[in-house]
């Protein structure tokens, strides 16, 4: 499309994952105002894109598993009128000790931890006598915090090794806030997810996305970054929202975020049912590439770097 024909569109949506799509297809639609979408990348999705290996025909998330999960009726509708999902549901397994057990932590986890036959009551009861060792009134961190609601015993066990691996950083550095993403479930409901839709698009994510924005009054610009072009824009007729929150990264995780690795496993079967360990040991020692974070101006700007193994 000839750049100057951009100052036609009465909206313009930068970037193409699921926010930026979304409303370009509702203006498209319910409007019925062309829209025109600026995409930095190659390919439309945002972080959700999908592809098809070559080699193996496997459709894979080259920037990350993404799995769909919500519990908005309205979100699902919305979604489930471009594809069919699958009925995957998430479920994960951790080894401590050389034992496995499901995480998050639910009742089967903390009974075979613990060696015990807990009920959901009699499970309550259990963890309160466990958090009431350590209390703290005030936790100012994730290992604060935890301790005081589960007990050190769990907390050493399954979210210290865990945290410190997903998030590399120590949990004695994040907001005990966290914790909300840790559930501990008194049933035996072993989803990672407690949402209640759940799947992988039949269709893929690039189809998805495809079928979200393919209308006739929606232009899409790929491979163009809008602030080498916005100054072909009136200031004041458009209107620029970040879908995600914005964080000021800085050193080694910056090269970390933008990083994708393509590999193959030929010796596991990835996408078996409950029969991969997808996470390694949290008990296992963290060393080699350990990546460390230094607060500055009070916590706005986050220095990571990679600590000495
Ligand atoms: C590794 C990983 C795994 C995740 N897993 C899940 C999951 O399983 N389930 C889940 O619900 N969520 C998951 N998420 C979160 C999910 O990716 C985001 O919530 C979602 O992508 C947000 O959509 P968005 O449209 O706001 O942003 P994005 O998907 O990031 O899309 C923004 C787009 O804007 C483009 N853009 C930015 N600036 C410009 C510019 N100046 N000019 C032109 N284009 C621009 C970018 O290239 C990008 O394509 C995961 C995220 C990551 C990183």
């Amino acid at each position: 499309m000839a750049l100057q024909d951009i100052k036609d569109f009465p909206l313009v949506v930068v970037g193409s994952g699921f926010f930026g799509a979304t409303i370009a297809h509702k203006v498209a639609n319910e409007l019925d105002l062309p829209v025109l979408v600026i995409e930095r990348r190659k390919h439309i999705g945002g972080n959700s894109h999908s592809k098809v290996d070559q080699e193996t025909g496997i459709e894979y998330h080259p920037y990350g598993s993404h799995l769909f999960h919500t519990s908005n009726e309205q979100v699902w509708q919305f979604v489930s009128a471009f594809t069919s999902f699958n009925n995957y549901r998430h479920r994960v397994f951790t080894r401590y000790r050389g034992q496995t057990y499901t995480m998050p932590i639910n009742l089967m986890t903390i009974n075979r931890f613990f060696n015990v036959d807990l009920t959901p009551e009699t499970g309550r009861a259990f963890i309160a006598q466990q958090a009431a060792v350590e209390t703290c009134d005030a936790p100012r961190n994730l290992e604060e915090k935890a301790i005081s609601s589960i007990g050190r015993p769990l907390y050493e066990a399954f979210v210290k090794g865990y945290t410190a691996k997903q998030w590399q950083i120590d949990p004695a550095l994040l907001p005990p806030e966290i914790i909300g993403r840790l559930p501990v479930r008194f049933g035996f409901n072993d989803f990672y997810f407690s949402d209640l839709h759940e799947g992988l698009p039949l269709i893929g994510y690039a189809g998805l996305f495809d079928s979200m924005l393919t209308h006739p009054r929606i232009k899409i610009m790929t491979d163009c970054d809008f602030r080498d072009v916005r100054d072909r824009f009136d200031k004041h007729s458009t209107r620029r929202r970040p879908g995600t929150r914005r964080r000021v990264t800085c050193g080694h995780l910056r090269a970390v975020v933008r990083e994708f690795v393509e590999h193959y496993h030929a010796e596991r079967n990835h996408q078996g049912l409950r029969n991969v360990i997808p996470f390694p040991s949290p008990d296992s020692a963290l060393t080699v590439g350990r990546i460390g974070r230094r607060e500055r101006l009070g916590g706005v700007l986050s220095f990571y770097e990679r600590n000495a193994a």
